[in-house]
């Protein structure tokens, strides 16, 4: 299958943070090049807040999260903390919507209960992809009605969409040519946890569907993840957006920047810079965008942005920062 992605006028992109924790210096990355690729086409981006799991996201971290882009100066549309409509962004408030796009997929017979546990997955024998993921060995894609029905009573299974064997390939706007084999690469997909929460592949390409996104630029880190929202694109009768995928940064020693080490967060920019432009000089530098760190503002980035200046090759952020 070759996705064909549509030529579109007017950009429509978004900044999907999840906030488990604060903004850090690769979200600001990510969420600045967002911005640039639809800003400088005179496009619009759209804030949603992906707090799928409400337990690891609580509203306080989406409130700072909300008011730190803006005092960035890196503004939204549409979304979340706009108008009567703000909740709607919320992906904790679309389980809704989620049923019933689940639902669409279970009506084609490509949802399956499975009742794997944990330890049964990450069993030694499992197939381990090169980054760590499991390739599912379809253990319960085959259970009768009736095995279905006695697992039913000890445990509350997760949701599967089955996926056969299919090369999916498209064009990432940075990387150019990708191709995945499905079967090889992801296997049948969790798209429902056995806790009720919509997985994130679901609740992404819907969102991305129904709120007219056809720009989504993002870490390169979920480029092996866009094969299999494309493929729910497809089941689900929607036109794919262009995806573009940015470069990660990373500390010196290549670990890649992350919220739960604290790694640079915004506050702590916050308070050391004191104003967003020499925040906002440091990412566009970063980004291929000016030749020195200086401070910037980021209406002054937009006529200037260039998208073949953004390097290809992970970033390792200066050690005197990640020291602040
Ligand atoms: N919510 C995801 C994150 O914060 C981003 C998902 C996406 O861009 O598709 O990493």
């Amino acid at each position: 299958m070759k996705a064909k992605l549509q030529p579109h006028t007017v950009p429509v992109g978004r900044f999907a943070p999840t906030p488990s924790g604060f903004l850090h210096l690769g979200n600001l990355f990510c969420s600045l090049l967002a911005w640039l690729s639809a800003k400088s086409k005179g496009g619009r981006i759209i804030l949603r807040i992906e707090d799928l799991d409400p337990q690891r996201c609580p509203r306080q971290n989406a409130d700072v999260l909300a008011k730190d882009l803006e005092w960035l100066g890196l503004t939204w549309d549409e979304g979340a903390y706009v108008g009567a409509d703000s909740e709607a962004y919320f992906q904790s408030q679309r389980s809704e919507i989620y049923r019933q796009y689940f639902a669409k997929l279970a009506d084609q017979d490509l949802v399956y209960p499975c009742f794997c546990s944990r330890a049964e997955l990450h069993a030694a024998e499992a197939p381990h992809l090169s980054d760590g993921r499991i390739l599912y060995a379809g253990t319960c894609r085959h259970l009768t009605v009736a095995e279905r029905e006695a697992k039913a009573k000890t445990r509350r299974p997760a949701y599967r969409v089955q996926v056969d064997d299919e090369v999916v390939s498209f064009v990432d706007g940075h990387y150019g040519l990708q191709s995945y084999e499905l079967a090889k690469e992801w296997g049948d997909f969790i798209i429902r946890r056995s806790d009720g929460v919509y997985a994130y592949q679901l609740a992404v390409t819907v969102d991305d569907a129904l709120m007219g996104v056809n720009q989504v630029v993002r870490g390169c880190d979920l480029l092996s993840s866009t094969p299999i929202q494309i493929y729910l694109y497809r089941l689900l009768g929607f036109t794919p957006p262009e995806f573009f995928h940015i470069p990660l940064l990373t500390a010196p020693d290549g670990r890649r920047l992350a919220k739960r080490d604290g790694d640079l967060e915004l506050g702590v920019l916050r308070r050391h810079f004191g104003s967003p432009e020499p925040i906002l000089g440091i990412l566009a530098y970063m980004a291929g965008q000016l030749a020195k760190p200086e401070p910037v503002q980021a209406e002054v980035l937009l006529p200037i942005f260039a998208t073949e200046k953004i390097p290809k090759h992970n970033i390792v952020v200066p050690k005197e920062l990640l020291q602040l």
